[in-house]
């Protein structure tokens, strides 16, 4: 695919990101998501069109409000940018994957048909990171919708490519419970002082998603990059003269960890601890 196409796909990803971020300001405030003007949250004043176009408006005013000059939260920008990127990634990887598509009849069709559920499917997760970052509580209704697109993408596969009763595909159609039992046990055992219920619908989801060897990388990549975190956390804090001291479940919503950990799994196929070829071993 050409630079001009990528750009188109960027454009399209950074304005979903814009819906995204209305749409998980005002979840479950009362207000639309789709109606009701946007306005300044400092003076008030109502946002006009052009200063509602995604990434444009936020460049050229500066980051600040026309109005009162308060600065803007860079999050809005940044979850465009985010959104538009994993756009992109995602056509990248159809285009890789498009040698398994063009042998089929109507190829084509499923490659751009699973753009759009991808890119539908990761929108979700960057509202539901969104929200988890603000609220520490994932939006049921959004935790549901991802684990049945999830299970329906398991299930199209196992159709589409035939079920065997081998290792890896009896570990594949598994996922979803291996992954979830985890969370829901420390959940259960730390009367959800460790980590949220909502984790482990989520790590439900992933599991179905992307399968053992990758969703049980995505999860362990989480860990890893939430340990890193904390630890930078702490220091920073020290470093401040604030207590350093960091609570787990209460003080670092996991959802997000868990999230860029997919991303990172589905776009790279990285393999944290070569587990694909433990599952052969054994
Ligand atoms: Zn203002």
């Amino acid at each position: 695919m050409d630079f001009l196409s990528y750009l188109y796909i960027f454009i399209l990803g950074a304005c979903i990101g814009s819906f995204i971020n209305v749409l998980a300001l005002r979840y479950n405030t009362g207000m639309s998501a789709v109606s009701g003007s946007s306005q300044c949250f400092h003076c008030g004043t109502p946002l006009k069109w052009y200063e509602l176009i995604p990434l444009v408006s936020f460049i050229v005013q500066l980051g600040k409000c026309r109005t009162c000059g308060t600065y803007l939260p860079w999050r809005y920008f940044a979850v465009e940018i985010l959104t538009g990127v994993l756009f992109v990634g995602i056509a990248m990887r159809q285009y890789y994957y498009w040698p398994l598509y063009s042998g089929f009849q109507h190829g084509l069709l499923y490659s751009v048909l699973f753009f759009v559920f991808y890119a539908f499917v990761f929108s979700l997760l960057v509202a539901i990171m969104l929200y988890d970052i603000r609220h520490m509580i994932i939006p049921d209704p959004w935790v549901y919708l991802f684990i049945a697109l999830s299970l329906y993408k398991l299930l199209l596969f196992m159709y589409c490519r035939g079920f065997t009763f081998m290792r890896s595909d009896m570990l594949d159609i598994l996922a979803w419970v291996i992954l979830f039992l985890p969370f829901a046990l420390l959940w259960a055992f730390s009367s959800g002082r460790w980590i949220g219920f909502g984790d482990a619908k989520l790590a439900l989801g992933i599991g179905a998603l992307l399968g053992f060897t990758s969703g049980l990388s995505a999860v362990i990549l989480a860990f890893w990059i939430g340990a890193v975190w904390s630890v930078g956390m702490i220091l920073w804090r020290r470093f401040k003269g604030q207590d350093g001291t960091l609570t787990f479940s209460s003080e670092v919503p996991f959802a997000p960890f868990l999230i860029i950990a997919t991303a990172i799994v589905f776009f790279t196929r990285i393999d944290v601890l070569n587990i694909g070829n433990m599952i052969e071993l054994l």
